[in-house]
């Protein structure tokens, strides 16, 4: 817990993948900071129900701050896997003709992508296709070849960027629920279920409940709309069958359901795009698991052969805008990071950079400080934190970690 008198120059509110990112980036800037997760333990919101795929933004919004969060990522991301050992794989994605309407927008989505500056897509036929996939249903008439969409551990991309912040000597109150929170002076006194808190700066990164916490500073710019996302995984037998991740094509409302092997070496499917109003519902539904695998079975028909060993469901932080809310009230000292819906694991290093671009304006002083290897094996010894994805509990673990249940018990 924090000491009486401890000022903080930066309070991170969430520990998700974005919040994990954004400690970390301003704790190597030599800025003080602490992050606050009411949950018991780090990723179990948002960040502990996704894919676990990488996206280059082929399809994302020309434009949009998601765009360019994406952009910065994809310059980043690699070189941070490599550095600290997490598991990750450029497979590759094929966005898959399964009829003469999709077979028509293929060109399309190439030069859509070449505009985001995933110049590397291209159009395959369908025999080039299967000749990549030879397990794919040969019903498929053509795709979409990405070769930057690729798989990784999404559980420990926020748990190494937390063990990194705190080799830094950021702190991280796990069980801290942020209740309210009022400026005195120049600094926020923030409340918590372990205390009061004292910052220059607050960001909030509270995904899900993103819009409740702004209200501490003010109306909230967008309404927390959640969407639940399912997924049935097959047994690790099954994980031959493919090598990349196979997409449909896309809608404005969502990339659709994919067929796509785990980083471990499971298949999964999923997630849908269910709209609903509760924010902790993540239960699974045994109707919507089957008509999900039944679709798994049409892309890849060997699938039949292996069994479903496992489900699990995660819920979006969509908000009624299709783009980021990502804002600074210089003023007021105040960092908004919310309706990072569906791309925010690809884009949290980016994301994080955004949002050390604001320091200048908040009037933070910032110092390279350098993080000395040794320290950092040191503090993340230190700490055991729980497996809370279903990916890697999963790829780790085997079937025997599965809940029939949704993973957020918030
Ligand atoms: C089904 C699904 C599939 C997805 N697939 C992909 C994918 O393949 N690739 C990709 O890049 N992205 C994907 N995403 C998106 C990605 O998971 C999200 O963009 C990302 O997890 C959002 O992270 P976050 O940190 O903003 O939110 P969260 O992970 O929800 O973190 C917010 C945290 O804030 C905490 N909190 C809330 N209120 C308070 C408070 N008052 N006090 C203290 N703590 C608080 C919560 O407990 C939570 O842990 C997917 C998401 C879903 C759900």
């Amino acid at each position: 817990m924090a000491e009486d008198d401890e000022k903080f120059d930066v309070a991170v509110v969430g520990g998700g993948v974005v919040g994990c990112a954004v400690l970390r980036e301003l704790s190597s800037l030599g800025l003080h900071c602490v992050l606050c997760e009411k949950g018991e333990n780090l990723v179990c919101g948002a960040s502990s129900g996704n894919s676990g795929t990488l996206h280059t933004g082929f399809d994302a919004p020309l434009d949009s701050l998601e765009l360019r969060c994406l952009q910065r990522a994809r310059s980043l991301n690699e070189n941070f896997f490599m550095e600290y050992n997490i598991p990750y794989r450029r497979s590759g994605g094929f966005i898959v003709a399964w009829n003469e309407s999709d077979l028509k927008t293929l060109p399309e989505l190439v030069e859509k992508a070449h505009k985001t500056g995933v110049t590397d897509a291209r159009q395959l036929t369908a025999s080039e296709l299967l000749q990549r996939e030879p397990n794919l249903s040969s019903k498929a008439l053509g795709a979409v070849f990405v070769p930057g969409e690729s798989l990784v551990d999404p559980w420990k991309i926020p748990i190494t960027l937390a063990n990194l912040a705190l080799a830094q000597g950021a702190m991280i109150l796990t069980s801290c629920h942020v209740t309210g929170g009022k400026m005195q002076g120049n600094d926020w006194h923030l409340s918590t279920s372990k205390g009061p808190i004292i910052a220059k700066v607050v960001v909030n990164c509270a995904g899900l409940y993103g819009d409740e916490l702004e209200s501490i500073h003010g109306k909230s710019p967008f309404t927390i709309k959640p969407r639940k996302g399912q997924y049935a995984v097959f047994d690790k037998s099954a994980g031959h069958l493919l090598n990349s991740i196979i997409f449909p094509v896309p809608t404005p409302k969502t990339k659709g359901i994919l067929v796509f092997p785990t980083i471990y070496g499971n298949i999964v499917v999923g997630p849908t795009a269910e709209d609903q109003l509760d924010r902790t519902n993540a239960e699974i539904d045994d109707t919507v698991i089957e008509s999900l695998v039944n679709f798994a079975h049409t892309v890849v028909p060997s699938l039949r052969d292996h069994a479903v060993i496992g489900t699990y469901a995660g819920l979006r932080p969509a908000t009624e805008f299709k783009d980021y809310c990502i804002d600074c009230d210089s003023q007021k000292g105040w960092v908004t990071v919310g309706g990072i819906r569906s791309t925010g694991l690809s884009s949290c290093l980016g994301i994080a950079k955004h949002v050390a671009s604001f320091l200048p304006s908040l009037g933070l002083q910032t110092s390279d400080t350098t993080l000395t290897p040794a320290g950092m094996l040191a503090t993340a010894a230190d700490h055991n934190w729980t497996v809370t994805h279903p990916i890697t509990k999963f790829g780790i673990f085997g079937k025997d970690s599965f809940s029939k249940k949704g993973f957020l018990k918030q």
